[in-house]
């Protein structure tokens, strides 16, 4: 059982940060001065021991973020080279719940695993980890991509050109593009970009206004828990400890900001799911940033790098010129 006395449950997240218990929207600069005590990044605690494989989290994080999904433009500019560019067109294919897709930003993997002579159901809510040194946002060859000082790792949508680097960089492929919609169709619609990456963005809009992410307030067995990354670490290990538990999060790709709590090894879990596009597995990563140039060359990021500032112009120019977003 989760240890309340800790503070990081979703019924007290803004307890934890120092403001009124059972308050669910409270003034951002009070939740923003609160958590400016720590000055520590925003970490999340997925117990799998207690996960049903309901789909309430995948259902809200479908239902607040949708004004955010991809409103593509048909038909789409053909790509010069074809080989070169693939369309991703999941405009069609918007119900799929079981993977990552522009229009599902999470989903539950489910899987049986035999341990210590038991089987053992797990269910895995999966998205981004938000990774503490994260190569997505490092290495984005036009900036789209960044990190915010509570941790969130989010891609600017008016920025991206849906080149996917985030997504190749990214140990578990996690980003998910959509033609069709973005600054390459005011750029340079047939020769560079290909549409906006998505990912889940931690719902940053509502941990501005003092809301929990919309997951971890609807899920009904309080799955997750949230709060300054030592204070997960701390719990995390607590749990471990007293359960012979195991930990994935704390040190995948120089650690994340997403802490899985597992009954059962993540080697054997990771043998067991299905992976593949939108599938993310769970084997052991090590700090992919530990040679960022290295990594920048072995994905063609670096010949990018000088005209990226250009291409950043020229895109905030233009958004600005029309006004406005092309997927709103
Ligand atoms: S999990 Fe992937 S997409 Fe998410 S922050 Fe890490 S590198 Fe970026
Ligand atoms: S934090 Fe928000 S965007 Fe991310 S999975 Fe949860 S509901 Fe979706
Ligand atoms: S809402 Fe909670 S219990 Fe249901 S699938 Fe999501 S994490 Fe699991």
């Amino acid at each position: 059982m989760t240890d309340k006395k800790n503070g990081i449950s979703r019924r007290n997240f803004l307890k934890g940060l120092g403001v009124a218990s059972g308050a669910m929207l409270l003034p951002a600069r009070e939740v923003a001065a609160a958590a400016g005590k720590s000055d520590e990044e925003l970490c999340t605690l997925l117990d799998l021991s207690k996960c049903i494989a309901c789909g309430e989290c995948v259902s809200a994080c479908r239902e607040v973020n949708e004004p955010k999904f991809p409103k593509p433009k048909k038909p789409y500019p053909e790509m010069y080279p074809t080989s070169r560019v693939k369309v991703e067109d999941w405009s069609d294919r918007q119900e799929v719940d079981d993977r990552l897709t522009p229009y599902n930003w999470l989903y539950i993997q489910s899987t049986e695993v035999e341990y210590q002579g038991e089987t053992h159901e797990v269910n895995i809510p999966r998205r981004c980890l938000h990774c503490r040194n994260a190569p997505c946002a490092n290495l984005c060859p036009w900036g789209a991509a960044g990190k915010q000082k509570n941790g969130i790792v989010r891609i600017n949508d008016d920025v991206c050109l849906g080149g996917a680097k985030c997504r190749t960089v990214c140990p578990w492929h996690i980003p998910q593009r959509q033609t069709g919609v973005g600054l390459y169709l005011r750029l340079m619609p047939n020769l560079a970009g290909n549409g906006v990456m998505y990912k889940c963005d931690r719902c940053y809009n509502r941990i501005d206004e003092g809301k929990l992410p919309a997951c971890i307030e609807a899920c009904p067995e309080n799955v997750q828990t949230i709060g300054p990354r030592s204070e997960i670490l701390k719990k995390a290990h607590e749990l471990a400890e007293k359960n012979n538990w195991f930990i994935y999060g704390e040190e995948e790709n120089g650690g994340t900001n997403t802490v899985y709590l597992s009954p059962v090894p993540f080697e054997l879990l990771n043998k067991a799911v299905e992976k593949g596009p939108g599938k993310p597995g769970l084997s052991p990563v090590e700090d992919s940033m530990a040679d960022e140039e290295k990594l920048a060359y072995a994905v063609g990021i670096a010949p990018f790098a000088g005209i990226a500032a250009g291409v950043i112009k020229a895109g905030k120019f233009l958004a600005s010129a029309a006004g406005g977003k092309d997927n709103d």
